[in-house]
């Protein structure tokens, strides 16, 4: 048969072969990525992506082994092809990011920041100001849907003759936008002097991806920020006994003489350990939770179970890490209780429900 017949052939079933790669590609608009042929995994692609019928997948199966009797590599172990090349027809156009100091590559903004935070900025967290001049918004290619146990290889490609999506009209008009609000935030900050102490100039960096989910800025807009975090800070054994003196309000000079009491800070530091073993009870629950109920805790479905069952943070750094945040939300929510409520909804902007506030008290006035 002459090649252009076996093409033909293959189109049919949205497949083609890529010769030189030696791969064979799923040219779907849903697919766009060499399969994998190794024991059936091409039978069952065709089968439950696109449901092709039995006897057309022994046609295929027939055809290949005929006609590519070298058989295809593992799309996981091919070589990427060279930066700059015009985007491959038969594979999908990604979205995606490449780092402007090393040849990382991904399609995931949160994988971004992280490797920029943790690989370019010590662990520093990466706020939009830091993040812009680091990374090139791209477009990838791939041969593969998503690579088992190893790093996703990307190349960049040119689209329509450009190598950046830069000018990509949604990423841009978004840029714009937080370009817009950082300015208008500097420009508040100037204008107006009693706003100072919420939004101090450090607060502009402060604007990442996460703030502008949260709305936080806004929430706590004319909250006083080094209240709430000297509210957040866990007692430190070594000073369990000393007073806090919260920060002053310069517009009320009053208000400076708000002080978290020592004895505040005896029982705060009591209640603390409290989270250790409630969590240790829920982690011993679910080290003895079947399977099933596992997969079933996963799963957002109704009628079907998660694949792969719940599972407790595996590293020991996460797990202290997440129990910690924990602790500083109750630091936060007992401390805040202890503030007059005046002062403290006029300063924090928190405000609890009656019901809060009693279950609040039962816990602050129970004698251990
Ligand atoms: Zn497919
Ligand atoms: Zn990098």
């Amino acid at each position: 048969m002459a090649p252009r017949a076996s093409e033909a052939i293959l189109a049919q079933f949205q497949l083609y072969v890529e010769n030189k790669a030696q791969l064979l590609i799923c040219t779907s608009p849903d697919c766009g990525y060499a399969l994998s042929v190794a024991r059936s995994q091409l039978t069952s692609h065709l089968r439950e992506k696109h449901q092709i019928p039995e006897t057309n997948r022994r046609l295929i199966t027939r055809h290949l082994t005929q006609h590519y009797p070298e058989g295809f590599r593992d799309p996981a172990e091919a070589t990427p092809l060279e930066d700059g090349l015009p985007a491959c027809p038969v594979l999908r156009i990604l979205k995606g990011y490449s780092c402007c100091a090393c040849p990382y590559r991904t399609v995931n903004w949160q994988c971004l920041t992280r490797h920029v935070s943790h690989v370019h900025l010590d662990g520093q967290s990466t706020t939009q100001g830091r993040l812009e001049s680091r990374f090139h918004r791209v477009y990838l290619q791939s041969w593969t849907y998503k690579a088992r146990g190893s790093e996703q290889q990307y190349w960049i490609v040119r689209l329509n003759g450009k190598l950046s999506r830069e000018d990509d009209p949604i990423a841009s008009a978004h840029l714009r936008a937080v370009h817009e609000r950082e300015l208008q935030c500097v420009s508040q900050s100037i204008n107006a002097p009693k706003r100072q102490e919420a939004l101090d100039s450090s607060d502009i960096a402060f604007y990442g991806p996460w703030m502008e989910r949260t709305k936080w800025n806004t929430t706590y807009d004319v909250a006083s920020r080094p209240l709430l975090q000297t509210l957040a800070s866990i007692p430190k054994h070594q000073s369990r006994l000393e007073a806090l003196q919260l920060p002053s309000n310069s517009e009320n000079p009053t208000a400076s003489m708000l002080i978290s009491a020592k004895d505040h800070k005896r029982k705060i530091t009591a209640i603390l350990p409290v989270v250790d073993i409630i969590l240790d009870q829920y982690e011993e629950t679910i080290q003895q939770t079947g399977y099933r109920l596992l997969q079933w805790l996963r799963s957002n479905s109704l009628d079907s179970c998660y694949p792969r069952p719940f599972k407790l943070v595996g590293r020991a750094a996460s797990r202290r890490r997440y129990r910690r945040t924990f602790k500083q939300f109750l630091t936060f929510i007992f401390r805040s209780f202890q503030l007059p409520s005046t002062i403290g909804h006029e300063r924090t902007r928190l405000h609890f429900t009656e019901a809060q506030t009693a279950a609040l008290r039962e816990v602050w006035d129970h004698k251990a």
